[in-house]
């Protein structure tokens, strides 16, 4: 049994991530939304475009204004109204200004912005009552970006800022990564759809559609490929065909040391490369993890990459877990992320509760990451039975505390590091 942090670097090892030309596709920016940049972008427009004013007031000459107080005040000739939008015709001379708003260009010859808290207007005379420090509320051009330097890196993940900045660089087309195909197989005999009348002895396959909320919410495209019953034969053909449609395949059940557990040895005849048989964590100690060579998959979909297999634990608890803690990484890495977004993200808060472990495996128990009356973190635990059977109160789960091995027990107070499992779409 691996410890958990050694399976990890394993599976991050195996994963070989997007290639910038072979998996990129261009979208339109309306929809880039959590998709991930596969190249860097640049802008042909300086930011901002133009020297612009950032206050409504007066484009004046500091020249002229320097030295004038509310006794002495400088008095200039307003001789143009400069709205945002519109292309200043005058040049300021000595004695001159231009009455201008928040945003508006700069007009020639002026070189500093008087806001017009400061002034105080007579017709078309403006009188500044306090000497501006040179250049004030001027926004230079190119000062927020330089256009042809890169604006944003390759492996970003599209969220609002991004986009933001994307349209206003007038981005339309960007080249991102293309998702991760996942494929999701559920294996076991007693397992029937949620829409089928349950006969005594059957279970549903809950598996298979939190797989695929997993994988969606975590970037991916779920390909989902149904149940297979335990026969070596169906389960080998079933393996065979999810290798031609993913790039990387979740199968739950049927790797343990049952008797109707066959995983591991027709993964083995379709002659994938074994890496992982079980990891020393609580719940979800079974976990296979093997990948196909591009040479050994019967169908290939035109790429050499290895498609990466994880035999998961049939037991629902244990599925999402293991998702949770190994397949993220690894999904995230093969996505086209940036290293330091692979990684997942443990927190250090305080547990409110006590919390309780064989100490012979990493265990982890589930509850909520919540904020307490000073405004920090703290963990939770999920009410209700930690067996690895009851699936009813993972609902509502943001964060796994983590017992390291040796551990029994982390007292209410102790600090405690948390997994992070709530994931926004796309990120
Ligand atoms: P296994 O790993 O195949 O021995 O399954 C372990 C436990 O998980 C058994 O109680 C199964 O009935 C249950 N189980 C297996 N597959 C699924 C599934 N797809 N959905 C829900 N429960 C499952
Ligand atoms: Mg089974």
């Amino acid at each position: 049994m691996l410890p958990a942090k050694e399976a990890e670097s394993i599976i991050l090892s195996l994963v070989q991530p997007f290639d910038q030309q072979l998996d990129a596709q261009l979208v339109d920016l309306s929809a880039a939304t959590g998709r991930i940049l596969a190249s860097s972008v640049t802008s042909q427009w300086d930011f901002p475009h133009w020297d612009n004013s950032a206050m409504d007031g007066y484009a004046v000459r500091y020249a002229d204004v320097k030295s004038c107080n509310a006794q002495q005040p400088a008095v200039l000739q307003i001789i143009e109204e400069i709205s945002a939008g519109i292309e200043p015709q005058c040049r300021i001379q000595p004695g001159q200004a231009s009455r201008i708003f928040t945003g508006a260009c700069m007009p020639k010859g002026a070189d500093t912005v008087v806001m017009q808290e400061r002034t105080r207007r007579e017709e078309n005379r403006v009188f500044i009552l306090e000497a501006p420090k040179q250049q004030a509320f001027v926004r230079h051009r190119a000062s927020f970006y330089k256009a042809g330097e890169p604006l944003l890196q390759s492996g970003i993940t599209l969220n609002a800022p991004e986009i933001a900045v994307l349209a206003a660089a007038g981005c339309t087309h960007l080249p991102v990564y293309r998702r991760p195909r996942v494929a999701i197989l559920s294996t076991g005999n007693e397992l029937v759809t949620p829409d089928q009348p349950l006969q005594p002895g059957q279970i549903v396959d809950s598996n298979q559609y939190a797989l695929a909320a997993f994988v969606t919410l975590s970037g991916g495209v779920p390909v989902p490929l149904g149940i297979v019953r335990d026969e070596p034969e169906e389960l080998k053909s079933a393996i065979a065909q999810s290798l031609s449609s993913a790039d990387i395949v979740l199968s739950t059940g049927g790797v343990s040391v049952g008797d109707y557990d066959y995983v591991d040895r027709i993964l083995a005849e379709l002659g994938a490369q074994i890496h992982i048989r079980s990891v020393a964590v609580k719940p979800g100690k079974p976990l296979t993890v093997a990948t196909f060579s591009p040479l050994s998959q019967e169908v290939q979909g035109g790429s050499n990459r290895s498609v990466l297999y994880f035999g998961l634990p049939g037991n629902p608890v244990s599925a999402l877990v293991s998702c949770w803690r190994f397949v993220q990484p690894a999904l995230s890495k093969l996505s086209g992320l940036p290293q330091e977004g692979w990684r997942p993200v443990f927190v250090k808060v305080r547990s409110h509760h006590d919390l309780h472990s064989d100490g012979r495996r990493e265990t982890y128990l589930w509850g909520q990451l919540r904020l307490d009356a000073t405004g920090s973190y703290e963990f939770h635990l999920a009410g209700g039975s930690h067996s690895s059977g009851n699936l009813i109160n993972l609902a509502q789960t943001t964060g796994l505390a983590v017992v390291p091995v040796g551990q029994t027990l982390i007292s209410a107070g102790e600090p405690v590091q948390v997994l992070q499992v709530s994931s926004p779409l796309g990120s």
